[in-house]
């Protein structure tokens, strides 16, 4: 899935870290081989080789993150769109070099065509894009509902205090040591040497964040970030980082490419949908501002030289 994987243990594991680094590795593996687009014999592959043609048996798991990417695509209308593939390609992520210049309106019009997560049909363990040149892309979920698989094992293992993090999706049980909590740093998408504040995790929390200082191509001698709005095509602007606080990591993951896309604009509402996930928005601006939902803020604290960066967010009235 690209990106750096660790398994934290308690103070009390000394002996356990070993089997249970090996165990967790073994999900993860297993995970991408059917979920990643990378790989061109993964069911995802596999899945947009047979657009147009016929529908094919995927996993449980597969299906499972199909559907609940079809639900963060209604939960969002549409701003997380996991058939945004095509979109993905087309602007140099994923397999395909970044393009040399900008890509055209007209073809961005074309693949914005293929780009509709409703049009995916799940159905008796089976999904089928309808139209040839349609694809999946589920980098902006899969890698929590690894996460929570993860944690799943850990806790059925009997481990009480642990902490997952796969490239920035974490999630935790218990304590580091008694009296602790787990402490995360959020970083400063401006400046990645440092952080803007800490997030306490209680036990079971997760916590993901979607930067755009953590992949980007460069067209032109301008940035673009990995994330794309499917609504116009283009790679979303306007937000440096999305920080989401939730009880699953598939949650927080989903959302965190979600609020990345509406931005701040959108936030207010996609909130009255989410009530139970809290949200740290750094909008791509200076002097920086960190927006953050009253139980964000009952969890998180900055730097000092940010206290006064701090702004509350508040689900809009509909
Ligand atoms: P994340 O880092 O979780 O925000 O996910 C970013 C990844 O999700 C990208 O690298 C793409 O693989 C995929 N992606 C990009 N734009 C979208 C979108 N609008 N909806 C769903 N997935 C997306
Ligand atoms: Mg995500």
């Amino acid at each position: 899935m690209g990106g750096l994987a660790s398994v934290t243990l308690g103070a009390a594991y000394p002996d356990r870290i070993e089997p249970v680094t090996v165990q967790v590795r073994g999900i993860f593996e297993r995970l991408e081989r059917e979920l990643s687009t990378y790989r061109s014999d993964s069911a995802i592959s596999l899945l947009a080789d047979k657009a147009g043609v016929a529908p094919i048996a995927v996993s449980d798991d597969a299906y499972r993150v199909l559907n609940l990417g079809q639900r963060f695509g209604e939960l969002s209308e549409g701003a997380f769109d996991i058939t945004v593939a095509p979109l993905v390609r087309l602007w140099g992520f994923g397999r395909t070099p970044a393009p040399a210049g900008l890509p055209s309106e007209e073809t961005i019009r074309e693949q914005l065509k293929l780009v509709d997560y409703r049009r995916l049909v799940l159905e008796g363990r089976t999904a089928f894009l309808p139209v040839k040149g349609m694809a999946v892309d589920l980098g902006g979920i899969a890698k929590g509902y690894a996460v929570d698989r993860a944690f799943d094992f850990c806790r059925s293992a009997g481990i009480a205090d642990f902490l997952i993090d796969l490239s920035g999706n974490i999630r935790v049980s218990g304590r580091p040591q008694w009296g602790e909590d787990w402490q995360i740093g959020v970083r400063d998408p401006f400046d990645r040497s440092r952080i803007i504040g800490k997030v306490s995790l209680q036990s079971g929390m997760a916590l993901t964040t979607s930067g755009n200082y953590e992949r980007f191509v460069e067209i032109a001698g301008q940035r673009y970030s990995h994330i794309i709005d499917p609504r116009t095509g283009y790679p979303a602007t306007g937000t440096a980082g999305v920080t989401i606080l939730c009880a699953d990591a598939t949650t927080a993951d989903g959302l965190s490419t979600s609020f990345f896309v509406v931005g701040l604009k959108g936030a207010g509402k996609l909130l009255q949908k989410t009530p139970s996930a809290d949200v740290l928005i750094v909008p791509d601006k200076y002097p920086i501002e960190i927006w953050l939902t009253p139980g964000f803020a009952k969890a998180f604290v900055p730097i000092p030289e940010f206290s006064k960066a701090v702004r509350l967010l508040y689900p809009s009235s509909p």
